[in-house]
């Protein structure tokens, strides 16, 4: 059950089938387009999407909004330190300003920088610095039926090919992303991150986490390797191994912004104050009030509760369990923080080229008022190039929907799987030059 009872509440919008038909017209049948109130379950992303606790809220009203010294930066700047044990806490609007700050400071062109698969804002933050962003997870993670338990982990074989090609002096940083996100929500085993971490130190590379999702990861660690020890000491385990990470709060630390960097080497850490101080503020603020350090930290603490955590798993585990047991087919295993529908499975008829996953988004929209987001050719795909996968990620927010909520989604998607046949394809009439699952618009074919 859930381990929090509800003491605010927030009323969610209902609509009827023929306004959800206008609004997907007038959106272009793209999710990004239509207005919240138009949505009942949002599943777009568990991104800055968390409900905070009464202790987080009241945290607001202790903010110190001095500009320098702020006494919320000094609880937060302990508690990030004693959570991961480096020595410099650089506060951050969210997780890609530590990307951008850490990168251009140590990513020159030419650049190789290894990573189990890197996420989008990531890649782009290296490619930015003329750097090319290397994904080097295991095989296993390409095929959506593949049921292992770390299916996030670094395929050191593929660590030592890039080293062989470009040389250690090439190599700026490796990064692991705990949970793998652009893999599903996939973990990283201890053993792997200590086999990455050793290869780092004998190549003298420094390592540092994507680290996001670093409490979903210890708890999958823990129950998939029966490790005994509590969250807090596997988590510090995994920091141990490293010399520092990037964050965004706005997935484990249970806030709707914010993010830091941490990290060790004191060097690093004069060039990324000075930047930020240009860019984002004060190192004792870095974008953010007094008042979103207070509740930073006291997410970061929360989420160490392995009662949370258990439920957090737990629920996304069993919202993918009633999508199978209703016929959907989905990815395996299933993620810390999401569930992926494969449209290919879903929708064999429709070929790639009238985006499966994109009519599949559209569908459970007209069908439930439910978003999601396609990951597939729309996101992806080119006229040249299409990519291996059409998925449908349900990501689930932290803390915001009950398992009612979570079953009626369950009970829709089997709905339409029951009536299949009867959705059809989509084709583009507008799109940009970059990024064009943002703004495209499409329309369904006859
Ligand atoms: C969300 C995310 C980021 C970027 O963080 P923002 O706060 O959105 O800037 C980087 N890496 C991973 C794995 C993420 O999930």
């Amino acid at each position: 059950m859930e381990p929090f009872k509800i003491k605010a509440v927030e009323s969610i919008p209902f609509s009827t089938r023929s306004e959800r038909e206008s609004a997907l017209r007038e959106a272009g049948y793209n999710l990004f387009n239509i207005p919240a109130r138009l949505i009942t379950i949002d599943l777009l992303t568990d991104s800055g999407t968390s409900a905070m606790s009464d202790r987080q809220w009241a945290g607001l009203m202790v903010g110190d909004e001095s500009y320098a010294g702020s006494r919320n930066y000094f609880r937060f700047e302990d508690t990030v330190r004693r959570i991961t044990g480096y020595k410099h806490v650089i506060p951050m609007h969210q997780g890609r300003v530590a990307e951008n700050l850490l990168f251009s400071n140590c990513v020159r062109p030419g650049d190789h920088v290894p990573n189990n698969i890197h996420f989008d804002t990531t890649r782009a933050n290296i490619e930015h610095n003329g750097g090319k962003a290397v994904d080097c997870v295991i095989a296993e993670a390409y095929d959506p039926l593949a049921e292992v338990p770390f299916k996030g982990n670094m395929d050191l074989a593929k660590l030592d090919r890039v080293l062989s090609e470009v040389g250690r002096h090439k190599i700026p940083l490796v990064l692991l992303t705990i949970t793998n996100n652009s893999g599903g929500g996939q973990p990283v085993s201890l053993e792997n991150a200590q086999q990455v971490s050793e290869w780092c130190r004998k190549n003298d590379i420094p390592f540092f986490y994507d680290a996001c999702r670093f409490a979903e990861n210890a708890f999958f660690a823990k129950t998939r390797s029966n490790l005994g020890s509590s969250i807090p000491q596997i988590v510090r385990q995994f920091f141990d191994l490293a010399d520092g990470c990037t964050m965004s709060a706005k997935k484990d630390g249970l806030v709707n912004m914010g993010g830091f960097l941490a990290l060790n080497d004191g060097e690093m850490k004069d060039k990324v104050t000075n930047m930020l101080i240009l860019i984002e503020g004060f190192p004792t603020y870095g974008g953010l009030a007094g008042r979103d350090l207070e509740a930073m930290a006291q997410g970061l603490e929360e989420v160490l509760d392995e009662r949370y955590l258990e439920h957090r798993i737990g629920q996304v585990r069993d919202f993918g369990e009633a999508l199978c047991s209703g016929g959907v087919p989905v990815l395996l295993p299933i993620g810390g923080h999401a569930v992926y529908l494969d449209a290919r499975r879903f929708l064999p008829h429709i070929p790639q080229d009238q985006f499966p996953a994109q009519a599949l988004t559209c569908a459970l929209y007209l069908e439930g008022g439910i978003r999601g987001v396609e990951i597939g050719g729309l996101m992806f795909g080119t006229d040249a190039n299409w990519p291996a996968l059409e998925l449908v990620r349900l990501a689930v927010p932290r803390r915001v929907y009950t398992r009612s909520h979570l079953e009626y989604v369950a009970k829709v998607a089997s709905t339409l799987y029951q009536r299949r046949d009867s959705i059809g394809g989509l084709r583009i009439t507008f799109e940009a030059q970059v990024l064009r699952h943002f703004t495209a618009r499409l329309e369904p074919l006859p």
